[in-house]
């Protein structure tokens, strides 16, 4: 099959892990038979650079015009002035918006080899498997009004929870699908004891829970979600919430694997065009040293294959060499060893 994949690198490490993952999809192409057609753009700080733009109208619509879009990282300390007229950050959003992609998957699984990375007791750890979904265009970081102002002599800031029905019927329908391939059941997070909007997300999750016998539903408060997030991981399976509980949620969920550069995620719309990137930052401390740990990227490009291409068996494989390397010692800096980022791609490749 032929494929047409935007690669945006961005900053900092991004270069580097990107590279690597493209060095896996091409092992991939030539093994299965299909044909992968990169295109390489700017976006974030370096775009910023060359063309005064986090993201320029062009480099959106090749994004929107490719089968899918492979992302590394953006930001850094030279694009960090609160007062600059762009920031890379706000690329990210616009791709985001551009993309139609209102729905964050991030898996997190831990390695049994590498339970000791993580700060949680081993026996806490057996057995998670987790996906979080994240609503990802609504919610408090989108609502309006978002203002500050002075009133009455004092300072006064707003910012405003807001979801339409339809925004939270889409992105718990597709939890529900992802539910059904996997453990039955999905953990809907919200605060309806206090907020209205997560009320509302309730009663709609209810009504979709009702819809689907087959799949269990289990309603939580996103205060306990975070608490049994590190008390007992392992009950959950699929989590699906809105945009800020599932930004808190994730971060907190990704400490369970370890180290940041082991994890992958995938942002999907209705549209066909899906966004992967792995879910840490730019990590400018040692970008430029080749020592970053390409995983959260390869798995990345591994779920690419599966959602937007629906190529099961390559993204399966991808995932096993990943697992087999890690079964047999393989480390970068960050999991302890002193792999650098080249070694670690050819040990996961030789694995393919
Ligand atoms: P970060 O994720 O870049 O780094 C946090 C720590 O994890 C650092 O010590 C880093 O060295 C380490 N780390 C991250 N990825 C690693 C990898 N693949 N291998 C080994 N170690 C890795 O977060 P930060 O330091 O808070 O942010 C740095 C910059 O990245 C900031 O400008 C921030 O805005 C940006 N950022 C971008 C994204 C994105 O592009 N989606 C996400 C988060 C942060």
């Amino acid at each position: 099959m032929n494929f047409k994949i935007t690669l945006l690198p961005g900053d900092g490490i991004g270069p580097e892990v990107v590279g690597e993952a493209v060095r896996v999809l091409e092992k991939v192409a030539s093994k299965y038979n299909h044909d992968f057609n990169f295109q390489e753009r700017l976006m974030g700080g370096c775009s910023i650079d060359k063309y005064g733009k986090s993201i320029t109208d062009e480099t959106l619509a090749d994004c929107q015009a490719s089968d899918s879009v492979l992302l590394g990282a953006v930001g850094g300390p030279k694009w960090d002035d609160p007062n600059a007229k762009d920031r890379p950050e706000r690329g990210l959003l616009a791709l985001r918006k551009g993309l139609g992609v209102f729905a964050n998957l991030r898996p997190v699984k831990v390695h049994p080899a590498l339970i000791d990375a993580s700060p949680l007791k081993p026996e806490k750890l057996k057995g998670v498997d987790i996906i979080v979904v994240r609503e990802l265009t609504g919610g408090l970081y989108f609502g309006q009004p978002k203002t500050r102002e002075m009133v009455a002599g004092k300072e006064r800031a707003v910012d405003t929870l807001e979801y339409y029905d339809y925004e939270i019927k889409r992105v718990v329908e597709l939890a529900f699908q992802l539910a059904k391939g996997r453990r039955k059941k999905v953990t809907s997070v919200d605060k309806a004891n206090i907020l209205e909007s997560s009320r509302m997300w309730r009663q709609i999750a209810s009504n979709i829970g009702k819809a689907n016998p087959d799949i269990e539903l289990e309603h939580t408060l996103v205060d306990t979600a975070a608490m049994r997030l590190i008390t007992a991981p392992a009950w959950m399976d699929v989590v699906v919430t809105e945009n800020m509980f599932g930004d808190i949620l994730t971060d907190e969920a990704s400490v369970l694997a370890g180290s940041m550069g082991m994890l992958p995620s995938a942002s999907l719309g209705q549209a066909t065009v899906g966004l992967y990137e792995p879910i840490h930052g730019s990590a400018p401390d040692i970008a430029g040293k080749g020592i970053a740990n390409p995983i959260g990227t390869i798995l990345s490009s591994a779920m690419m294959l599966r959602h937007s291409f629906k190529l099961e068996v390559e993204a399966t494989a991808i995932e096993a060499a990943v697992d087999a390397a890690i079964t047999d010692g393989v480390r970068s800096a960050d999991l302890g060893g002193a792999l650098t980022t080249r070694q670690m791609a050819d040990e996961i490749i030789n694995r393919l």
